[in-house]
């Protein structure tokens, strides 16, 4: 059988989330075995509003649980959602990333690397090692990346002779013009820099290039399905299909190579928190060319994926957005509240518009409440310019219509003062 079909049959079996959608449906789980074209499709938004659980039950309960691998991710949309990996299905979910990584550049699991993950320094709970290396490799919080720590994080970087970094466009870009800006020497370990989670345009790839003295690669990926697709030496985004089985959906409805729309996906590995035909709100196509390279993958065009602009507090300073999600978590950690998702619309240098979906609205709505929630947001905010900010809150129990969620994106900067 079809690693897909295991998967599938795993989890209408096991997970009360999906066996409520088959009830739903008035399917049965050999109607979906026998034609995949009936397995529904889900995406973030169902499985954070759903009142059953997606995890199995077995899986909740298993002895492997001291082997777990725990992601908090917020998504495109800045709904957060907590994903839990086994180490064991970690390691194959990563294998066919290892292989491109190697094919291309030579790069082993044993090889130094430095990456950047979203909790402060203190607590390191990133997870862009490969359980395999068994060492901690080097990384750093995207959190409060001012001039001074940049300069403090490049030369740690350089003392560490990484072979590679990863690390998302919008942190690239502020090393970029740090190196630029201060003539300083490049790295010369590196072989590449991994660029994932943010779209990035070919000037800007140019410059991070410039500034490293290497090339980057593109690395499409989710927290819920580890790497989708990897960027070979050719430019083209090569589908790791023994990681992730992918389909192109106009809603329900399948589309041959070469259309576009929801990129959908079923991942072949993660069994604590199975994910079948969930579609992560990018859009794309499979392209029809073929690649001289010789990887087996077939080739996906994004044409639609995460893009947040950066905060720009005063007219030369940006700041990556990732820190409104931290101090979320936060507030959701220490208040004890469930935020389901949050936006930030910034309408001026320091004035921000912050919209959340709860469902302890009636709680959040209380005055006492209410001031507790924003000191706590404000404090936890690690970059100066973001904690003189002034936030208005907006509370929602509801989610807008599926039409005027403005999917895409957590963030909106403040256009009013362009360069
Ligand atoms: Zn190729």
């Amino acid at each position: 059988m079809e690693r897909e079909k295991e998967i599938l049959r795993y989890a209408y079996t096991q997970s009360s989330f999906y066996q409520a959608l088959l009830q739903k449906r008035k399917l049965s789980i050999e109607d979906l075995m026998e034609d995949w074209t009936k397995v529904p499709v889900v995406d973030r938004r169902q499985m954070v509003c759903a009142d059953e659980c997606v995890i199995p039950s077995s899986s909740q309960s298993s002895p492997e649980d001291n082997q777990r691998i725990y992601e908090m991710s917020s998504g495109s949309n800045g709904m957060f959602m907590g994903i839990p990996w086994s180490v064991k299905d970690m390691i194959s979910s990563l294998s066919p990333l290892w292989d491109c990584r190697n094919r291309y550049y030579g790069l082993k699991v044993q090889d130094k690397s430095c990456y950047f993950h979203m909790y402060p320094d203190f607590c390191d709970e990133g997870t862009a090692r490969d359980p395999r290396s068994g060492r901690k490799d080097l990384g750093f919080s995207v959190l409060g990346l001012n001039e001074e720590r940049i300069g403090r994080i490049y030369q740690e970087m350089c003392d560490y002779e990484p072979r590679w970094i990863l690390m998302p466009p919008s942190v690239a870009l502020l090393f970029a013009n740090y190196i630029g800006n201060g003539k300083k020497k490049g790295i010369p370990s590196l072989k590449c820099v991994e660029l994932t989670g943010e779209c990035v345009t070919h000037k800007q790839r140019r410059q991070i290039e410039i500034a490293f003295h290497c090339k980057t690669v593109n690395i499409y990926g989710s927290y819920e399905m580890n790497a989708i697709a990897y960027e070979c030496p050719e430019g083209h985004l090569h589908l790791l299909e023994d990681n992730v089985f992918v389909e192109i959906m106009d809603g329900e409805k399948l589309l041959p190579d070469g259309e576009e729309d929801d990129i959908v996906l079923t991942s072949l590995h993660n069994t604590v928190m199975p994910f079948v035909r969930y579609s992560l709100g990018d859009k794309g196509k499979i392209s029809l060319k073929k690649c001289s390279c010789g990887h087996p993958g077939r080739i996906l065009k994004l044409t639609k994926a995460k893009k947040n602009d950066m905060i720009r507090v005063e007219q030369d300073i940006d700041i990556p957005p990732y820190e409104f999600t931290y101090a979320f978590q936060c507030v959701m950690d220490s208040m004890g509240v469930e935020i389901l998702q949050y936006q930030v619309e910034q309408t001026g240098y320091y004035s921000y518009i912050v919209t959340i979906l709860t469902k302890d609205r009636k709680l959040l709505e209380d005055k006492e409440v209410q001031e507790d929630f924003k000191q706590i947001f404000q404090e936890r905010l690690c970059h100066d310019f973001l904690r003189k900010g002034i936030y208005t809150f907006r509370i929602r129990d509801e989610l807008p219509s599926e039409k005027c969620v403005k999917k895409m994106r957590t963030f909106w900067a403040f256009k009013g003062d362009e360069k």
